[in-house]
């Protein structure tokens, strides 16, 4: 489908929301939206729908959001796909945004390709950057090069290379973007930002699904991507009950525990506490690789972290090159030793 793309503008952005709680992507992708809104002088838009969500807009707007729109309607109280995007592809035709960025949670997953289909545009999905360049890269001869495009880029063939992606033809470009990836902007309280309460017209049954009962996730696996101390081990821990050791680190440090991708697959740790390209992305302080051997798909959850410290018995092993500080040797030896410093201080 043909667009005139000159009449789209401006950066929009999925404010998730869930129990009248902004989800922390929410002002991640602000923070990005803002970024790439100054790159192309235009503004950034907040679109946050729910039921008696109206007062989310000031965090929104104290975030960084210009504007947010509301679609405040009893009938997206819980997430279900179709209303959702229903609202979602009425706030595009209606408003037009050049650029649509959703997070990719379970439930931007599942929202965002519905949302492009409907509205006749692409999707890039799982993104870990945003910038605005020229696409293609490079001039090739007797090919278009456009300006101030939406260059996309993710994890490609499960990890083994990184793609960049445009969408010059159609609006708005969309993307997911993965949490714990892009960061928010200081909060400054009091900022303003415009209000606009949007009918989006929904229909009156939704014909699909019907929720009978919400069970809540009662599990307590503590949220990594919030730590500022992350103990992480990996296959060379060896056991799920020698994870003990890496327990007693992480509270002699007031840290929490995470995990490698082997370890889940392994069934010591729950899948919650995965690192990784196809577990959490994390940017703690301070990030301990255990028995981490520090393959690229590790690698992509937590290299951004601000300090890693590789404690591994093979010089060779790739954590080292990402690692600020390397310990060559056996963990169950270095581990406890570390533990009994630490509370010894
Ligand atoms: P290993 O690679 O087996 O490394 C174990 C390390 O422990 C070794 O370096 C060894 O020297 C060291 N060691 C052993 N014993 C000791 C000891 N006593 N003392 C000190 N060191 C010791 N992986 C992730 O982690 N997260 C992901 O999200 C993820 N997503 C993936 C997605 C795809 C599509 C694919 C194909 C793979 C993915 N993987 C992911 C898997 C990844 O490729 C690796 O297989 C995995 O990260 C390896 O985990 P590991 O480092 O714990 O184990």
């Amino acid at each position: 489908m043909r667009q005139n793309t000159e009449e789209y503008r401006g950066v929009f952005t999925f404010a998730q929301q869930v129990d009248g709680k902004l989800s922390g992507i929410s002002l991640e992708l602000i923070g990005k939206g803002k970024d790439l809104a100054a790159d192309l002088n235009t503004e950034v838009t907040a679109v946050l729908l729910g039921s008696d969500i109206k007062g989310l807009a000031q965090e929104l707007a104290e975030y960084g959001a210009d504007r947010v729109i509301v679609v405040d309607d009893p009938k997206l109280k819980e997430y279900r796909t179709e209303p959702y995007t229903q609202a979602l592809a009425a706030v595009i035709n209606e408003f037009k945004p050049e650029i649509f960025i959703i997070g990719a949670t379970a439930i931007g997953r599942d929202l965002g390709p519905r949302v492009s289909a409907r509205v006749g545009t692409g999707l890039t999905a799982d993104c870990t950057q945003l910038d605005i360049g020229d696409y293609p890269l490079v001039a090739i001869a007797g090919r278009e090069q456009k300006h101030n495009q939406l260059l996309m880029t993710r994890p490609a063939f499960g990890g083994n290379t990184i793609a960049t992606i445009a969408c010059p033809e159609n609006r708005p470009q969309m993307a997911t973007v993965r949490p714990g990836v892009m960061q928010k902007k200081e909060r400054v309280a009091g900022a303003k930002a415009e209000v606009v309460d949007f009918d989006a017209k929904l229909e009156e049954n939704n014909k699909y699904v019907e929720i009978l009962e919400i069970v809540k996730n009662t599990k307590t696996t503590e949220d990594i991507m919030a730590a500022k101390i992350l103990v992480s081990g990996g296959r060379g821990v060896g056991s799920a009950e020698n994870f003990k050791i890496l327990k007693d680190l992480a509270d002699a440090l007031h840290g929490t525990v995470s995990c490698s991708r082997a370890v889940v697959d392994a069934g010591w740790m729950p899948k919650d506490l995965q690192v990784g390209q196809t577990g959490k992305t994390v940017r703690p302080h301070l990030y301990f690789a255990i028995g981490i051997s520090g393959a690229i798909q590790h690698l992509a959850g937590m290299e951004e972290s601000d300090i890693i410290i590789a404690i591994n018995k093979d010089e060779n092993a790739p954590i080292f090159s990402v690692a600020d500080y390397g310990i060559v040797g056996d963990l169950n030896k270095i581990v406890p030793a570390l533990t009994e410093k630490i509370k010894a201080e």
